[in-house]
């Protein structure tokens, strides 16, 4: 049980706000940087652009008008003048640096218009009398209200106050050669003058290993336990009988990939097991998970039980329903299909088919209402799943006994991410595309150079291949989103007055979109202007060329997904990435790692390091707590260790094990507590 804060109650809502519930909670909140004010530097000594502590006398203060009104003194000591300079001042300032003061100022130097300076140091009474500081001063982050000063007391109360004991075993720690948690925060809090700073800023130094390693450690911890608690649950064993499976893998045109096989395999074992199985199938835009999902669906059907497949959007809903039809009707099957677009009487039709047993239902989330109730729901498919929110991944657990969960992504996720926020997932990958796929050349062209896409666009159609224009998202709105693509629609019909040209976007009613799609899909339609909608999934491999306008406004994951539309079938493919100059420096970062990079994973990891783990974790990380201390992109090594030490310490440590969760995961996330 966390201590409570020993703090009134108008301070409380302002730790609250910087995170800080309890005792604990102070004692990691760690300062942003140090203040040396631990020795005086003399003002010949000052280095421009450093951080230094300077005493002396304050020899001459006025207020100056010009450029603008400010507070000037000029200090000195016995090596030299320095100039401090206030924009914004306090009478009461202007007293405390009257002339023949004693000063000590702290902050950062740099020659300005009259020599040596420092605007808005900090400045205190100077004197035999004071001190100076026994350990480096720390900077904390903090919230309008709340000075320095407050948390600085009171996280060192916390530091006296608790008993910060070691939850990590001796012998481990004596392995890893990581120093005490309590030593660890205190230096943290309070380092020593002889500190390598540098280190502290960098959080390269062994005090923040120790914390960062603790992170990392419960992380795995309670990724693991998670883990466990799910393989002692019950799900339906849905064993493998082999005959709806055998008879579509012979109806196929094609034969599995090795890597398709293996995954299989996998899939097809835990769905034999009697726990629910939680498997994240990877496979970049492509490798064919759709048929490996088909299969699993087979598996779950031929031992009577119902199957659920859920995408986040209509249009690959729609395609995958639209697959498996025609994959199911030669077995006699015929799926449910359901989505939110249907007219209330369809959409009961469908639910009642549901209710009644039917054993394959597709849709969007729609699947997940409440007024849809499965009669024996043993499988949940869920395409694109990091589109989806934690809050639907918990629905699926409501239903009744519980439904084995196979969750597919093409959206590749680097394997620290993979370590660390899917740890309790069991992780399938597809890392083979099928055969006879040729590769994407991907072309940067200027927007000035417009005219001469149009060319590729009409000379690639003329000569009976299909290409897409993608309209990107401006800003964050859908309204423009639509006009540009139907502006674009219009142009390019005008343009290409001999070909014919469809329009696919968010607005469409879902009769429409699958209008389209199936015109664009039998080369009906030669060009296909769309909005993002065609990120996930869409499949036509005639289409061998992909125009992306205003490619520098789109994300990396965005970028390599809609590439990956081309390139499915025989004929060489191209990518054009159109962008608009000038280009930001983000912008510039991301085209060059899409031009250079085709493989998901690489652009995943570059894409981690450019923008960090919230962004890339989606929906997911709605509900997930970020890690504070350690860096996905840098402290690698730390995660691996983590993970292999956070097994033997339930094996051989339970106790602390037990002791670093509670420690570290008292505000555990709701997604992890089922
Ligand atoms: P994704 O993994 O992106 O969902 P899909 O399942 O849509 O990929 O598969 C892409 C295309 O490749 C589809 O047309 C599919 O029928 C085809 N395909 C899948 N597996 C194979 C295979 N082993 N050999 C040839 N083509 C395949
Ligand atoms: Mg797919």
């Amino acid at each position: 049980m966390p201590v409570p804060l020993k703090i009134a109650p108008a301070t409380q809502s302002k730790f609250a706000k910087l995170g800080i519930h309890t005792p604990f909670d102070l004692v990691l909140h760690l300062p942003l940087r140090y203040e040396d004010e631990t020795q005086i530097t003399r003002i010949s000594d000052l280095v421009p652009g450093t951080s230094a502590q300077v005493e002396g006398e304050i020899i001459h203060s006025e207020v100056m008008y010009r450029p603008r009104r400010s507070l000037v003194c000029q200090l000195q000591d016995d090596s030299g003048i320095l100039y401090l300079r206030f924009l914004n001042f306090y009478p009461s300032q202007q007293k405390q640096l009257a002339i023949g003061k004693q000063i000590r100022a702290l902050g950062e130097s740099r020659m300005g218009f009259f020599g040596m300076e420092m605007v808005h140091p900090k400045c205190r009474v100077a004197g035999e009398s004071v001190p100076l500081k026994q350990a480096l001063t720390p900077v904390y982050p903090t919230t309008a209200g709340l000075p320095q000063a407050t948390l600085t007391k009171h996280i060192h109360a916390a530091l006296n106050e608790l008993a910060l004991d070691d939850t990590l075993p001796e012998p481990i720690k004596k392995r890893l050669q990581l120093p005490d948690f309590a030593a660890s925060v205190r230096l943290l809090h309070q380092p020593p003058p002889d500190t390598d700073e540098d280190a502290l800023l960098e959080r390269a130094h062994p005090a923040w290993m120790r914390i960062k390693f603790d992170e990392l450690l419960a992380q795995q911890l309670s990724m693991r336990v998670h883990y466990r608690e799910r393989s002692q649950r019950i799900a339906p064993k849905l064993a493998a009988h082999n005959k709806l499976t055998d008879a579509l893998l012979k109806d196929l045109p094609f034969a599995l990939t090795g890597a398709q096989k293996k995954v299989w395999h996998e899939i097809s074992h835990d769905l034999a097991r009697p726990h629910p199985m939680q498997r994240l199938l990877q496979g970049d835009v492509g490798s064919g998970k759709t048929v490996v999902a088909a299969l699993a669906a087979l598996q779950a059907i031929e031992n009577g039980y119902q199957v659920a497949f859920m995408a986040p959007t209509e249009i690959l809903a729609e395609q995958h329903y639209l697959k498996l039809r025609d994959w199911l009707t030669p077995l006699g099957m015929a799926p449910v299909w359901l989505s939110g677009s249907l007219k209330k009487k369809d959409k009961t039709a469908a639910a009642e088919r549901i209710a009644q047993g039917d054993m394959l239902a597709i849709g969007t989330h729609a699947l997940f209402q409440t007024s849809v109730e499965f009669n024996k729901l043993g499988l949940v498919i869920v395409d694109e799943q990091h589109k989806f929110g934690v809050q639907q991944r918990l629905a699926l657990r409501g239903k009744g006994s519980e439904p084995h969960q196979l969750m597919m992504s093409a959206t590749p996720i680097p394997r620290t991410l993979a370590m660390s926020y899917y740890a309790d997932l069991d992780v399938s990958v597809i890392d083979e595309l099928p055969p006879g796929r040729t590769p994407i050349v991907t072309k940067l062209v200027s927007d000035a150079r417009r005219e001469e896409v149009f060319e590729r666009v009409r000379v690639a159609c003329l000569e009976g291949r299909q290409a897409y224009w993608v309209c990107p998202l401006i800003g964050e709105s859908e309204a423009l989103q639509l006009q540009t693509a139907l502006e674009t629609h219009a142009t390019l019909t005008q343009i290409f007055p001999e070909l014919r040209i469809g329009l696919a976007h968010g607005k469409l009613s879902s009769a429409e979109k699958a209008e389209t799609m199936a015109a664009f899909k039998a080369g009906e339609l030669q060009l296909l202007v769309a909005t993002t909608v065609i990120e996930v999934g869409v499949d036509v491999p005639n289409a061998s060329l992909m125009v992306i306008d205003h490619a520098e406004r789109m994300g990396l994951a965005q970028l390599h997904q809609l590439r990956g539309r081309v390139g499915r079938g025989a004929a060489e493919s191209m990518c054009v990435l159109l962008f608009q100059q000038p280009l930001s420096e983000l912008a510039r970062a991301r085209l060059k790692i899409i031009y250079e990079n085709t493989d998901g994973f690489e652009i995943a990891q570059q894409d981690l390091r450019l923008r960090g783990p919230g962004e890339l974790l989606g929906a997911r990380q709605s509900g997930v707590p970020m890690l504070r201390f350690a860096d996905l992109g840098e402290d690698d090594k730390l995660l691996d260790k983590a993970r292999d030490i956070a097994d033997e310490m339930l094996r051989d440590f339970p106790e602390a094990a037990q002791a670093h969760l509670q420690r570290w995961m008292a505000n555990e996330p709701d997604y992890l507590r089922t």
